[in-house]
């Protein structure tokens, strides 16, 4: 998504625009993932890197409140059904100290401007009645949702190719070379001069990066899984969260339950993500203790994709201090929420104009 989407907000400002992909387009993370359009903060890093980290982490979420502010109007703006939907995201607290837990990080989110509702007992009964009685609070974000990961890029892509981009599937980047003021991009397809590059390359930012002998630290790849329901009628408006281990579950346009949480997937022998027994197992428990109907529910499919990662969970969006012309548009783990937000700031920035929306650019620019 990042490199569609970046390609169309460039095109729409006019600027010529090629682009390179290895296979063909949203076969990667961008049309597996779980589809959550997410703003709070992620409980689960949270859990772990406490406070200071969500101090650093806080404007992100500013980034994620805009882009689902753009995700409102982009299929109006691309002219496609791209099945939003922002029925709020509701996060579930089982015991006192996750419900502490939750206050404490809806402080930070508040200072962001988030709207965070929190919920007792009583609230959570009202409504979202088809959460567990065992689920004492939480925190409610009505700004939070779903779109289609199916959707969403290939709608940037036809709408980037109407403004002009030339697009070049199956086409792998294998190196870059200075040339002159710009680059030249070597490909298993010939070369390409470019005078600037946007490396969008997800998981594998990190490889493309290097061909320029630049290091972007630990931005990886992680195999992780979601699972998918039989349909059912609507019973799930929400996307919801479980504060004591790791879950998102929505209800997504046919009325499948979709259900995951970041659970580690295993690399399989051919090196393609395959999902893991033991997570789906572990996945679906934290499930049915949160959403007891989901006994009678049946999982028709499991499927593992990489999601591009770093420890700190920052994005790194910007021109590589020591390669001018080299930009990085990367969003860990929650890169189909920001993609819209990333993408625009992205072509700003290759353009040379400030940031969309007076947005603060410091605490994601690159370093090095
Ligand atoms: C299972 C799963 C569930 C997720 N759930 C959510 C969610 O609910 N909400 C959310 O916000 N985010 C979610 N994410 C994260 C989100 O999907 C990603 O952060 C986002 O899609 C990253 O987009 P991207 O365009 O940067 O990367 P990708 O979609 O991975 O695209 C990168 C592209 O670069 C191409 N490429 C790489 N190397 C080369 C090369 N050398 N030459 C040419 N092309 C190359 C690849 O082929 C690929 O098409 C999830 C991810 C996964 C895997």
């Amino acid at each position: 998504m990042a490199g569609c989407a970046t390609a169309y907000y460039l095109a729409k400002d006019g600027v010529a625009v090629t682009l390179l992909e290895r296979f063909d387009l949203n076969t990667l993370a961008s049309g597996s993932n779980a589809g959550s359009l997410h703003a709070q903060i992620p409980h689960d890093p949270y859990a772990r890197m406490g406070d200071s980290w969500a101090e650093r982490y806080r404007p992100a979420v500013g980034l994620l409140a805009k882009s689902i502010e753009m995700w409102r109007d982009l299929p109006r703006e691309l002219d496609a059904d791209l099945e939003v939907k922002l029925g709020g995201g509701l996060l579930v607290a089982r015991t006192a100290a996750d419900m502490r837990a939750i206050e404490a990080k809806a402080r930070h989110e508040r200072a962001q401007g988030l709207d965070v509702r929190l919920f007792d007992r009583a609230d959570i009964a009202r409504e979202a009645p088809y959460v567990s009685e065992s689920m004492i609070g939480g925190a409610f974000c009505p700004d939070e949702g779903k779109a289609s990961p199916f959707a969403a890029t290939l709608a940037y892509a036809r709408a980037a190719t109407a403004l002009g981009v030339t697009i070049h599937r199956q086409t792998t980047v294998l190196g870059i070379e200075r040339e002159g003021q710009g680059f030249a991009v070597v490909t298993d397809k010939g070369r390409f001069a470019a005078p600037r590059i946007v490396n969008a390359a997800g998981a594998d930012a990190g490889r493309v990066a290097a061909m320029l002998s630049i290091d972007l630290g630990d931005v990886q790849g992680f195999p992780i899984q979601v699972s998918a329901t039989e349909k059912v009628g609507p019973l799930i408006p929400h996307l919801l969260y479980c504060a004591s281990d790791r879950l998102t579950l929505k209800q997504n346009g046919v009325g499948s339950l979709l259900i995951g949480g970041g659970w580690e997937a295993d690399i399989g022998p051919n090196g393609t993500p395959v999902a893991n027994l033991d997570s789906l197992r572990r996945n679906m428990a934290v499930a049915l203790s949160v959403v007891p109907a989901l006994s009678n529910i049946s999982i028709v499919r499991t499927w593992a994709a990489i999601v591009n990662g770093t420890e700190d969970w920052m994005p790194i969006l910007g021109e590589i201090p020591r390669e001018p012309g080299f930009f990085l548009n990367f969003f860990p783990w929650m890169g189909f929420t920001a993609g819209p937000i990333a993408a625009r700031i992205m072509a700003n920035q290759v353009q040379g104009k400030p940031a969309p929306f007076d947005i603060d650019m410091t605490p994601f620019l690159p370093r090095g």
